[in-house]
């Protein structure tokens, strides 16, 4: 009997619908992250790098490689009232130009920004160069993880979490943010090259007053599960969707070593989600 409820279990499939690779501030290549992918069981992941999609097409190679399912996706960052949303993109038709185009504007903006976190921070005796900083980023996007990354490697700070705390979180003395894009924008972009647009974790983002807003915006779904949602968030975040009639999602939000251990299999959903998101498309 037991081991019959234990085939039953290894029996269902599983998926990982958020995960970085090294084009933004994930550590792995496309091909470490994929091949991280199966070795936890998984059928199925969704590649979704901060506004960048250099890591799709040689996860979807990986993806055959290892036979593991790879769907193409992004994660936006938009910013209202001085803090970030980040709106994920599901089955995105990454090669239209005009997005790619987009994207480009937003990885320009990421280095201006980079460049006013590390003026703030020299003012805090804390001296990093734009040079250490484009090593440390590698290709694709720049990020704070970057930053915070050095400022642990030149022994600023004792942790990569000490530094957000201290400096460069959404709400530090040496935040700076000006992303031009609102939502509505991510929203409308994700749709318009026949995306599928996700609140990512939302209970790290603590406006759900705006959930609303983004739901007449077009929204068709909640990052319900997550590596830093408590159960209870995932029950209240579960519930809204349920509400609002939103599609479901969750992932581990995997950077590889980028934050001290890899998460690619602490979060895992049903591969039902996934055919429910691919309902939509069709
Ligand atoms: P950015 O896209 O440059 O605004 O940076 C946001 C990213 O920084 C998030 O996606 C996380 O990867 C990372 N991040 C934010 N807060 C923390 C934290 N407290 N510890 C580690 N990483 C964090
Ligand atoms: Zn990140
Ligand atoms: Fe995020
Ligand atoms: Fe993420």
């Amino acid at each position: 009997m037991r081991e019959g409820i234990r085939n039953k279990v290894s029996e269902i499939k599983l998926a990982d619908l958020h995960v970085h690779t090294h084009f933004s501030d994930g550590t792995f290549a496309p091909d470490e992250a994929i091949r991280c992918a199966k070795e936890h069981g998984l059928v199925a992941i969704a590649i979704t790098d901060h506004d960048v999609i250099d890591g799709i097409e040689p996860s979807l190679e990986a993806g055959k490689k290892y036979q593991v399912e790879v769907i193409p996706g992004v994660e936006i960052t938009t910013e209202v009232d001085g803090r970030e949303i980040h709106i994920l993109g599901f089955y995105i038709d990454w090669k239209r130009k005009w997005f790619q185009n987009e994207l480009k504007k937003i990885c320009n903006m990421r280095l201006h920004r980079a460049r006013k976190i590390l003026n703030k921070l020299a003012k805090s005796n804390i001296r990093i160069t734009m040079e250490e900083l484009l090593q440390e980023s590698g290709p694709g996007s720049m990020g704070r993880l970057h930053i915070a990354q050095v400022m642990h490697k030149k022994g600023f700070v004792s942790s990569i979490n000490e530094a957000f705390k201290k400096y460069i979180g959404d709400k530090g003395p040496c935040y700076a943010g000006r992303f031009k894009l609102t939502p509505k924008q991510a929203i409308e972009m994700i749709l318009a090259i026949g995306g599928i647009p996700v609140l990512a974790h939302p209970h790290l983002m603590r406006m759900d007053e705006l959930i609303p807003g983004m739901i007449k915006n077009g929204l068709k779904g909640i990052e319900v599960y997550h590596s830093e949602h408590k159960r209870t968030a995932s029950e209240r975040y579960k519930a809204l969707a349920e509400k609002h009639n939103l599609l479901i999602t969750g992932g581990s939000d995997c950077h590889g070593l980028g934050k001290g251990g890899v998460l690619i299999g602490k979060v895992k959903v049903p591969y039902e989600l996934v055919e429910k998101l691919k309902g939509v498309r069709s």
